[in-house]
């Protein structure tokens, strides 16, 4: 392994957070409201609009979004909730905060999205919702799900983690779901460390998440601040899931540049698919027609049982990689909880035994996608 060794150290990740972010942040640290207030405000109006939907709401992170979405949509204790095993454990997790259980479905071979027609399978008196996560950034088949769930009564709340800047025949993340929830999370694509938002076209929905993100308190800091102070109720069991303004002020100049950083991300990606075309052992998900892909997690898979010592490889290499992911209904809380067993969800598995995330974000040097390539090339020759 050591003819592989770099010179270089080839990071993973990293963001481009910079001046112009330290100058919105500026601006709230010299206002009065560190908490949610105008510059939330703001920013919610600049993602919905972004999307195309009515409504945003900024909170602490995607799983807080999830877990508010199913309280608001009324789901709880006794409900069951569909959604894949291939995805990152706040999916399911988020479900199981809302005291529901969690229905792994299996994904589909070519993509690892969840499996459209084998989710009315899972179906039962207790299904409430269907959790579909548009993974790496490629959408689910969202038609497909939204009829499902028409046809069962189900509502439909998106894991748009990875997905702000991409479509599928037409049809944009939120769009579709009765709420739809994104990361900000330090690696995603849009970051301010740690955020999450709530995008949705249902007004009555939009309130009740509104109260629910901050104890279910009928005023905030920032309406004290602009009305003086009038007494409050609390008309609901909330949570405490607010985003602040200097969250928002992180997010805000990253709004002008999303596209900008996506053609960057589409462009690497067409360079990684050139460089690794024809090496051994090696493929990827495919990209289906009819997809913008908003290219957030550049996976490869691995196969012959060799991913885990290519990934120690690429490591000692002093290149930085990732597993997105092992199939969640494996991980030792899943089995002990529910009993899953190799075998369940067949699909999920072999994908999750083969796959392997390369380093990928806008602004990485072409001399590192050359420096993996070579060193991908030489350990699968080896
Ligand atoms: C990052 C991620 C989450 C969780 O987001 P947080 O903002 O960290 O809570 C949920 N689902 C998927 C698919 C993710 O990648």
């Amino acid at each position: 392994m050591t003819n592989v060794k770099t010179a270089v150290k080839v990071d993973f990740f990293r963001h481009d957070l910079g001046e112009r972010e330290l100058r919105s942040v500026a601006q709230v640290l010299a206002g009065p409201i560190l908490t949610t207030g105008d510059t939330v405000a703001e920013f919610e109006r600049r993602f919905a609009d972004y999307l195309g939907r009515r409504h945003a709401l900024g909170v602490t992170s995607c799983t807080g979004a999830l877990h508010l979405s199913l309280l608001a949509l009324g789901i709880g204790a006794g409900h069951e909730v569909i959604t894949t095993p291939m995805t990152f454990i706040a999916s399911a997790t988020a479900i199981l905060e809302a005291g529901a259980k969690p229905v792994f479905v299996d994904v589909e071979p070519q993509t690892a999205n969840l499996d459209a027609s084998r989710i009315e399978a899972a179906i039962t008196e207790r299904t409430r919702a269907i959790v579909p996560v548009h993974l790496y950034g490629q959408m689910c088949d969202m038609r497909a799900i939204r009829e499902i769930a028409d046809r069962h009564g189900l509502y439909v709340i998106e894991d748009a983690a990875h997905c702000i800047e991409g479509e599928r025949d037409g049809i944009r993340p939120g769009q579709l779901g009765d709420a739809s929830c994104f990361s900000f999370y330090a690696t995603k694509n849009l970051t301010c460390g740690e955020g999450g938002a709530v995008v949705t076209d249902n007004d009555s929905l939009a309130e009740k998440l509104r109260l629910l993100r901050l104890h279910g308190m009928t005023k905030t800091a920032a309406d004290r601040f602009r009305e003086g102070y009038h007494h409050w109720d609390m008309v609901l069991l909330g949570w405490k899931y607010n985003m602040d303004n200097i969250q928002a002020a992180l997010l805000i100049p990253q709004m002008d540049r999303l596209e900008e950083n996506w053609r960057k991300r589409e462009a690497l990606a067409g360079l990684y698919y050139e460089k690794l075309s024809g090496l051994p052992n090696l493929s990827w998900p495919r990209s289906l027609p009819g997809v913008r892909h908003a290219r957030h997690i550049f996976t490869i898979w691995i196969g012959g049982g060799r991913r885990d010592s290519i990934v120690r490889g690429l490591q000692e290499a002093g290149i930085g990689v990732v597993v997105n992911y092992r199939a969640i209904h494996l991980l030792t809380y899943f089995r002990d909880s529910y009993g899953f067993q190799p075998g369940d969800f067949p699909v999920a598995e072999s994908i999750g035994n083969a796959t392997l995330s390369l380093p990928f974000y806008p602004g990485i040097p072409e001399e590192h996608v050359n420096i993996v390539a070579e060193a991908l090339k030489y350990l699968l020759k080896e």
